[in-house]
């Protein structure tokens, strides 16, 4: 048994170096922690060789006086906690005292530190954590420290390094992320000379984003702002216009903490929901604060990780804050805007803005004569006092007149809830939606409207689909119905299991207009539909349902209305290719614009786009 020694100090630390210094990237996090903890205002961080030939952090923060210089690189020491207390009560980014003595340990390193009560500064020199120099030197109030050979007695962790460029975009994005979590802070980065980055450290924080992100991307976040007496959250959410692919554009920090968590990212993301297409998300900065007390920050080596006590009620906070963010704003993406995303995000990760493109594409041909007047065929159908007295199918779908005998007959009572359902519905102007006036329809598709500022592009289906979307949901959540019952039922065969489903969902089913009666062991009378399809489409409807509810066990009743609601209305809205009367298409904008979210379809397409007046004139060469 080989016996049991206490190891020296120098080895220690360069175990413990493994676990704070990964590679080249947590230097910089922990240098530039500490000169946040100093109070720096400007902090510059210049790279040499992805980091390994050198690191420099220049800040002008508090400096450290000369007697504590040499105590910084002893382990566990720090000037920012006393007692294992005060790990409940942190309010700085540092308090295990281990940083400098790990980075010291495994490079060569030298401080140069001046507080402002003395007139000249004390540096260090360390080499694998050993001790070459010191004494005092001329210098600047502040800190600066450089970090030369990292690893350099390290051979292992060298040489499972990523490469240079991998390593200098990653720093690039942790400086992002503290200039975007410190907009008060002006950061600097250079790498081999180069600047690659500046913030502006104005405190403002929509500048810091235009510094990120760019002055079009700045130009496209909304403001989210909340408060109570333990939370607060403020910061910049995009609008669904703009998207990536990851969540690496989500920022979130905690009482000024960068933290990486997959909670707060899927609060944020809920608050998005049907706003963006699956597998795309929000570019975001939220900055939430709340008493040291609920936060345990000592959780993960690298502080990345927090645990936050009452969790949900912060997490429901943040999807409310950001759903209503969101729809205080014109979500409505504007032409010049799209092309702009084209520039910056690469076409093939990004389908709902090639179909915006497309629009660009063709445009040499948009000479392609289309008249905005609409056709003959369509006033044939343009039928008198059209609209919501009838069915919400009337007012749209012109195949009314060739729906199955059978299926017409409303009760009393369903004409109420209509009713209800249209008042509801008005109260919802909460969003900005602009007053449009139907001009015309597109190739069957799209519908073409005006306001006072612009023309205005929207999808038939995808807008009919939101509204009749928000009318199920609600309806599955009030329990209210709008059913059309059929003259003749309309025997459904079904397995046995799917008998099961549903009778276990039928109270969902009868808020969605569906009404079966038992007939036998494989099958169902279908005695009521949704009072927008025909009963062919039911039919079809139910078929699609019944693999919704197979796999529903997981599914919590918020997620399966959505899904069902989402189901009926792609199933029972108009389609692309139906020729629609102005009067419908008028109608149907209606009740778009007092929609909860106009501005998606369910599923996160846009349901219209815009061409301002400026944007046309540009078009035109106007000037
Ligand atoms: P921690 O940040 O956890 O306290 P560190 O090893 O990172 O531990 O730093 C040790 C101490 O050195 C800090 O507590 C602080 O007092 C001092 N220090 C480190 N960097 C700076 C800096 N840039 N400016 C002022 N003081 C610093
Ligand atoms: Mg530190």
């Amino acid at each position: 048994m080989p016996k049991i020694i206490i190891l020296d100090e120098n080895t220690a630390c360069r175990i413990a170096a493994g676990e704070v210094v990964e590679r080249p990237l947590s230097v910089v996090k922990e240098l530039v922690e500490n000169s946040l903890d100093a109070g720096a205002g400007n902090i510059t961080v210049s790279i040499a060789g992805g980091g390994l030939e050198s690191i420099t952090v220049v800040d002008n923060g508090c400096g450290i006086s000369q007697e504590d210089v040499p105590l910084a690189f002893q382990r566990h020491a720090t000037s920012k906690i006393k007692t294992a207390g005060d790990l409940y009560q942190i309010q700085t980014l540092g308090f295990r005292g281990e940083a400098l003595p790990s980075i010291a340990a495994v490079s060569d390193l030298l401080i140069k530190t001046r507080i402002r009560e003395n007139s000249e500064g004390y540096y260090l020199n360390l080499r694998g954590g050993k001790l070459i120099e010191e004494g005092p030197v001329g210098c600047q109030v502040g800190t600066t420290v450089t970090v030369r050979k990292l690893f350099f007695n390290t051979p292992a962790r060298l040489k499972h390094l990523k490469s240079k460029a991998t390593e200098i975009g990653l720093i690039n994005e942790l400086l992002y992320k503290m200039a975007l979590i410190n907009s008060g802070v002006g950061f600097i980065l250079t790498h081999n000379g180069r600047q690659i980055f500046q913030s502006p450290g104005s405190a403002k924080l929509l500048e810091t984003v235009a510094a990120v992100y760019g002055v079009n991307a700045a130009s496209v976040m909304v403001p989210l702002e909340f408060k109570d007496n333990e939370i607060q959250i403020e910061g910049y959410i995009s609008k669904p216009e703009l998207s990536r692919s990851s969540r690496q554009q989500i920022t979130t920090a905690v009482n000024g903490r960068l933290v990486r968590s997959f909670a707060i990212n899927s609060a944020i993301e809920e608050g998005y929901r049907g706003l963006l297409t699956v597998g795309r998300y929000p570019v975001a900065v939220l900055l939430l604060q709340m008493p040291p007390g609920v936060l345990d920050v000592n959780i993960h080596p690298a502080k990345m990780e927090i645990k936050i006590e009452a969790e949900e009620k912060v997490l429901s906070l943040i999807t409310t804050a950001v759903r209503s963010a969101l729809r205080e704003v014109n979500l409505i993406p504007g032409f010049s805007r799209v092309v702009h995303e084209k520039v910056s995000l690469p076409p093939s990760e990004e389908p709902y803005h090639l179909d915006m493109l497309s629009i660009e594409k063709t445009k040499p041909e948009s000479q392609q004569k289309f008249s905005l007047i609409p056709s003959s065929k369509e006033s044939a159908y343009l039928k008198k006092d059209e609209g919501l007295k009838n069915s919400s199918k009337n007012y749209l779908k012109q195949d009314n007149l060739n729906m199955p005998e059978q299926a017409m007959q409303f009760s009393t009572q369903d004409n109420v809830e209509r009713q209800v359902f249209a008042e509801t519905v008005s109260n919802y102007l909460s969003s900005n939606f602009p007053e449009l006036r139907v001009v015309g329809q597109l190739i069957n598709m799209y519908i073409i409207a005006s306001s006072d500022a612009a023309l205005y592009i929207i999808d038939q289906h995808a807008a009919h689909e939101r509204v009749l979307f928000e009318k199920y949901f609600s309806n599955l959540q009030n329990g209210n119905a709008e059913i059309q019952y059929l003259l003749a039922p309309v025997n459904v065969n079904l397995k046995y299991y799917e008998l099961e489903l549903l009778a276990q969902h039928s109270q969902s089913l009868k808020a969605l207009g569906f009404v079966f009666e038992e007939f036998g062991k494989d099958a169902v009378l279908l005695r009521g539909i949704p009072a927008d399809c025909s009963a062919v489409e039911a039919q079809q409807i139910i078929a699609d349902m019944m693999e919704i509810l197979v796999d529903t066990g997981k599914l919590g009743t918020t997620d399966l209305n959505y899904k069902l609601a989402s189901l009926l209305a792609c199933k029972a809205a108009i389609k692309g290719g139906e020729s629609l009367s102005i009067q419908s298409m008028q109608t149907l904008i209606n009740l778009l614009s007092k929609s909860k979210e106009p501005y998606t379809c369910p599923h996160g397409r846009p349901t219209v786009i815009s061409f301002s007046r400026q944007e046309l004139n540009a078009m035109f060469k106007r000037t």
